[in-house]
């Protein structure tokens, strides 16, 4: 079956005649007295139907063997790099969300779990930074929030001859644009607070395996032990807005290209960075890589730091907000939110691309561009 329907249906799931799917709130469920089994389901931590059909839904649309949700994309991230053996190393693009670099620099260091930070778009940096004690090349592709596409087949293929897994935050493209395992990617992550949540009003995370069930059975015990579960409403919420996601992304795709086409040539901007842009460095990887474009842009401003804030204050539509993937449009100068950690250029706005008419949207950047 293709994409939009097996986000509709889920292999095996009925709802007992219902046709939505009902909310589990139970944390506890009844047994026997001396444990005996009487229900699908023991104590919420450990299970439950929604969680459960969400991932079925997730590994199904991303074409992975099993998915296991969190209560949040950095709590994923966590489970995974810190499953790492003591004394490993993880290779991270240079431009990637920055609580991933602060994780690995703050948190991991001390549990023996080194990183660093490479250009992975570089063949010879990868192969010069290959170890054997790397496990794990971790990236985004299209990267925040530079909107670097790095080319997953080729990654992998280098990655796997040296005995290294490959992660791929797949968070800006989706599934419905595009998909990480069927390139060779080890693992795919999402924060499905985002797309797949689609109207900024969720917060989750998840992890899909492409064969690696070793792993998966590992995380799922620790998940249960270490408590960073997604709540059920939040997996009821998460698999409602999967229903739609690919609409939703064919339309931020369709109005993305449109506002980067118009802001590549405009005089205002230095540099526009979107994957379908025929200008940009990704652009023949992205063709090969990704169905759609997605809803995520950035530009780098030729006025500079100033010259960004100044236009990010005169957006009326785009509302200066963090997050994306929501039906509205955000705007957001990445260097002031993300403070000293920041490898952003000061003169870079990112924007996610929302579900409004394109008019309204070229409109409100023309006026603030001036
Ligand atoms: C938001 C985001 C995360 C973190 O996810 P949370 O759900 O906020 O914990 C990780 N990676 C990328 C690319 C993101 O945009």
């Amino acid at each position: 079956m293709k994409f939009p329907t097996r986000a509709i249906h889920v292999p095996g799931i009925r709802h007992e005649g219902h046709i939505a799917p009902s909310i589990h709130l139970s944390t506890t469920f009844e047994h026997g007295p001396a444990n005996e089994k009487l229900a699908d389901y023991e104590y919420v931590r450990y299970g439950n139907a929604n969680i459960n059909e969400l991932e079925a839904r997730l590994a199904s649309l991303e074409g992975g063997v099993e998915a296991i949700t969190y209560a949040s994309g950095m709590a994923t991230i966590t489970a995974l790099f810190g499953s790492l053996p003591s004394g490993s190393e993880i290779l991270i693009h240079r431009d990637c969300y920055f609580d991933t670099r602060i994780l690995a620099e703050d948190v991991l260091k001390d549990r023996g779990i080194s990183h660093r930070v490479v250009d992975l778009a570089d063949r010879d940096q990868l192969e010069q930074a290959l170890s054997p004690a790397t496990a794990l090349i971790w990236f985004e592709t299209p990267s925040n929030p530079r909107i670097d596409v790095l080319d997953i087949e080729a990654i992998a293929e280098l990655a796997h001859a040296n005995g290294a897994k490959v992660g791929v935050d797949g968070t800006f493209a989706s599934p419905a644009a595009q998909q990480p395992l069927s390139l060779g990617a080890d693992y795919v992550m999402h924060s499905m607070t985002k797309y797949m949540g689609g109207h900024s009003d969720v917060l989750g995370g998840a992890l899909v395996f492409r064969d690696d069930t070793e792993l998966a059975a590992k995380l799922r015990t620790q998940r249960s032990l270490t408590g960073a579960v997604l709540s059920p409403f939040n997996a009821w919420l998460i698999g409602r807005g999967l229903m739609t996601l690919e609409c939703r992304v064919e339309k931020h795709s369709e109005n993305a290209l449109v506002l980067a086409r118009m802001l590549d040539s405009h005089p205002a901007v230095e540099r526009c960075n979107y994957p379908f842009l025929e200008s940009s460095p990704g652009y023949a990887t992205a063709r090969k890589q990704m169905r759609l474009g997605g809803g995520m842009l950035s530009i780098e401003l030729a006025g500079g730091r100033d010259a960004a804030l100044r236009v990010a204050s005169r957006m009326r539509l785009f509302v200066n907000a963090t997050s994306l993937g929501g039906v509205e449009s955000l705007v957001e100068h990445r260097a002031s939110i993300e403070g000293e950690h920041s490898n952003a250029p000061d003169n870079l706005l990112r924007l996610s691309v929302g579900l409004e008419h394109k008019d309204d949207l070229l409109a409100d950047l023309s006026a603030a561009l001036g």
